[in-house]
């Protein structure tokens, strides 16, 4: 059984791409910012592959930063980071990037973290992009052992006075044996505001709401929720 929300101060949520959480997660991650709980964002990469048109290149990743940040606060997140130094399309599960996120679940030191699932989905190939995975398979390797022993990264300790710390509860998106479903009906209307806010990539799609409403439906109704209801789904692991 997951942890109740009342037992959850902080979550932090890794993703490779700016998106990536609210496509997956953004109706739950409201409902835990309504329930006064602190959300940070942790952004592996400004996505600066992304985007649909002919927006000059080297503006995508300030342009990305932008529309997250702007997703982020319309679902009550306004602690949002980026890592430097690590190309979108080109992110693998190396120790420059568990490293990074070490330090992020140190400085934060969440109960709950959110992240992508390292495992490949192969109903929905779209949902395991190799960034996805490499994000999650970094996160989960930081979480566990790398975050919680002291010997680990040691300049962690040593230079940034960062100590150890055990994330209780993970969460993954996308991940093939999900089975925690989220009624987040009461909640859409802010998971669509968050994903309008990445005009660069939902702005040439004709029906963003429609799309977003049959996949939250269908998730609904494979958990049997009334009809009309929407839903997110997420496999969660106790690591603590
Ligand atoms: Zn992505």
């Amino acid at each position: 059984m997951p942890l109740d929300d009342s037992q959850v101060t902080r979550v932090l949520a890794v993703a490779a791409h700016p998106d990536d959480l609210d496509f997956g997660a953004a109706g739950t991650v409201s409902q835990w910012t309504d329930a006064g709980i602190q959300v940070t964002y942790l952004l592996c990469t400004r996505g600066d592959q992304g985007g649909f048109d002919d927006t000059p290149r080297d503006h995508m990743p300030q342009l990305r930063e932008t529309e997250q940040r702007a997703a982020a606060k319309a679902v009550g997140v306004t602690d949002v980071r980026f890592l430097d130094g690590f190309k979108d399309g080109w992110l693998e599960p190396s120790h420059d990037l568990q490293r990074e996120i070490v330090r992020v679940i140190r400085q934060v030191r969440p109960d709950r973290m959110l992240i992508q699932s390292p495992e490949r989905y192969w109903d929905r190939i779209g949902a395991s992009h190799p960034d996805h995975l490499a994000s999650g398979e970094a996160s989960i390797r930081a979480i566990y052992p790398a975050a919680r022993n002291p010997f680990a990264y040691p300049e962690l300790l040593d230079d940034e006075g960062l100590q150890p710390w055990i994330v209780r509860e993970v969460w993954l998106m996308a991940d093939p044996s999900s089975s925690h479903f989220v009624d987040i009906t009461a909640n859409f209307g802010r998971k669509l505001e968050a994903l309008h806010a990445h005009r660069s990539q939902t702005s040439h799609m004709d029906d963003l709401e429609g799309m977003l409403r049959m996949w939250g439906q269908r998730t609904a109704q494979a958990n049997g929720l009334p009809e009309g209801s929407l839903a997110e789904v997420f496999r969660v692991v106790a690591t603590g």
